[in-house]
């Protein structure tokens, strides 16, 4: 058997991803629950201006990013002949913790949690 024959083409119902289907290269890509992240994003400049940016996939902790939003998705049942569907349930706003890291010249890449603006590390 080669890679391929593991892959799973996943389909997206509901939300802003309806009738989208996504290859995932293993069946162990295919958790309960999958959050896709918004296309748009909010950025703060070095000059503290907030600006709207558009793509660019992963926000990592080097990425000035300080919020997107995070669309959830379940799987709706197993894989079936390399074929999964999921659902969607809910949008999340996702928040960059708010402590400056004066060192680094950044905010912590961490999430926020909810109803907080740092993340559990930062919490006070
Ligand atoms: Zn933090």
């Amino acid at each position: 058997m080669s890679e391929a024959d593991h892959s799973v083409m996943a389909t997206f119902r509901g939300g802003p991803h309806d009738g989208q289907t996504i290859p995932f290269q293993h069946t162990t890509m295919c958790r309960d629950t999958i959050g896709m992240i918004s296309e748009a994003w909010y950025a703060e400049g070095k000059d503290g201006a907030i600006r709207i940016m558009k793509g660019g996939g992963f926000r990592g902790a080097k990425v000035p990013w300080i919020s997107y939003l995070e669309y959830i998705y379940n799987k709706t049942g197993p894989v079936k002949g390399n074929k999964v569907e999921y659902q969607f349930e809910r949008t999340e706003e996702i928040r960059r913790c708010r402590k400056l890291l004066a060192s680094k010249g950044r905010y912590c890449g961490f999430r926020a949690l909810e109803g907080s603006d740092y993340c559990d590390q930062h919490q006070q």
